[in-house]
């Protein structure tokens, strides 16, 4: 089985798809090495194992929805997309969501999946339980402080069976779409311009010296703006890849609708299985947006030939030990290549280098090359991590190759 993109295929011995909580446990009990797996998205071996890949695809309930506590309660392999309709025509929403919906609850929190917005923490934090089958079979309930260093858990801690959410009142966004912003502009106004709404993207190619694309979410009731710092407002609705039809992208042009359907960039009913990219991203702290943007700018040339697009977003700082945003609102440059995994391969080591200054760490579930040496010391509380999954998982069932080379 391959994951999404169809760059990676999983090692795994055996592949189970389990359909209730007991059978997981029976699972990782019978297991000496074991990982869930969600919905496959992420692009590196983080999801991997040699053994025994735990599949939550049949696990997609909403359990609860709890009107007096705001939070709902989803199984471990329960997708965004399909949930959120049901949290809207209850009444309430999640802050923020990733560029697609078709992303799982648990994977996407397991890695500090973000969206943008300068007030908005990854999906992460919005769980404020957690129950996990850990190695020995049993199932422990996280929540509280203990999430801090759950959460962003890598998969590394168990099998997550359920998630609670907090929840808030549903709400309204439109989103509006300029073009041609001069790189200029975009640096010399950078905080004000990302701080301009609820959600603020920027897609670039790198080159020409100009920002291709800002995506603007604005909650409503507000106006569209006449002028956005020299770029001009799109005449039609845009996909943020040139020359691609806004057919699978989410309504544009200033039309309010609900907050599931403007924050992801792509409708739940239109985005493809199985996709033609390979993606990277960086999350560099906020103080250094402007010089680690420049310093990507000066490699455009390279980036240029192999990239689909660029995206620009920021998310706010919280308190989760294997968040990159522990502590720091950031910016994440992202890149969407080509599948040219050997050419990409050869870059991705020289944007690492010109970012190392301004203490870039990788996204988990992404593409990168960085040796652990490099980052490790941007994670203050690896220790800390490192100590909670011994707690749990003393003989390391659910260790894999990834973990062992990110903790080493
Ligand atoms: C097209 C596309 C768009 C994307 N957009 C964004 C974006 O906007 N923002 C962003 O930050 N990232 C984005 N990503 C990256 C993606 O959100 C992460 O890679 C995320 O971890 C994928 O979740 P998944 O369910 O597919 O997890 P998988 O890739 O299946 O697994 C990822 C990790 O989660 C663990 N895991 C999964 N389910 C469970 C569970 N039930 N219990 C315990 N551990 C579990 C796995 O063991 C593994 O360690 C995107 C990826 C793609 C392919």
């Amino acid at each position: 089985m391959k994951n999404w993109a169809a760059n990676f295929e999983y090692s795994a011995a055996r592949i189970h798809r389990p359909t209730s909580v007991e059978q997981i446990q029976e699972i990782v009990r019978g297991s000496r090495k074991v990982r869930a797996l969600g919905s496959r998205h992420s692009f590196n071996d983080i999801a991997d194992t040699p053994e025994d890949l735990v599949s939550m695809e049949h696990l997609h309930q909403v359990l609860a929805i709890d009107r007096e506590k705001q939070t709902v309660t989803v199984q471990g392999g329960t997708a965004y997309g399909q949930l959120c309709g049901e949290l809207h025509r209850e009444g309430f929403s999640l802050p923020n969501l990733a560029s697609l919906p078709h992303i799982s609850v648990a994977g996407a929190c397991a890695t500090a999946t973000h969206g943008s917005g300068v007030d908005n923490g990854c999906l992460s934090t919005a769980v404020v339980s957690m129950d996990v089958v850990v190695a020995d079979g049993s199932l422990v309930n996280f929540t509280g402080r203990q999430l801090d260093g759950a959460a962003v858990g890598l998969g590394g801690l168990g099998v997550v069976t359920s998630l609670t959410l907090k929840l808030a009142p549903t709400f309204e966004l439109a989103q509006d779409v300029y073009e041609e912003l001069p790189f200029e502009q975009a640096t010399a106004n950078f905080e004000e311009i990302v701080s301009s709404a609820y959600s603020v993207s920027f897609f670039t190619s790198w080159s020409g010296q100009k920002i291709d694309q800002v995506w603007v979410k604005r909650r409503t009731p507000s106006e569209p703006r006449s002028e956005f710092y020299g770029a001009a407002a799109a005449t039609s609705a845009r996909n943020p890849l040139p020359g691609f039809s806004p057919a699978n992208c989410t309504d544009q042009m200033g039309i309010a609708g609900p907050w599931h359907e403007r924050l992801p960039h792509f409708r739940m009913e239109f985005t493809p299985g199985s996709g033609e990219e390979l993606q990277a991203e960086y999350l560099i702290p906020f103080p250094n947006a402007v010089p680690a943007l420049r310093a990507i700018a000066e490699l455009a040339d390279q980036i240029a030939p192999l990239l689909h697009i660029s995206e620009v977003r920021t998310i706010a700082a919280d308190e989760l030990w294997m968040s990159p945003f522990y502590r720091q609102r950031c910016i994440a440059i992202h890149f969407t290549w080509k599948k040219n995994w050997a050419a990409v391969q050869r870059l991705l080591p020289i944007i690492e280098a010109r970012l190392a200054p301004f203490q870039a760490r990788p996204h988990w579930g992404k593409l990168f090359m960085m040796p652990p040496a490099q980052f490790q010391p941007l994670f203050e509380r690896l220790p800390d991590f490192r100590a909670l999954l011994t707690t749990h998982d003393p003989e390391g069932k659910f260790r894999n190759p990834f973990l062992d080379r990110v903790l080493s």
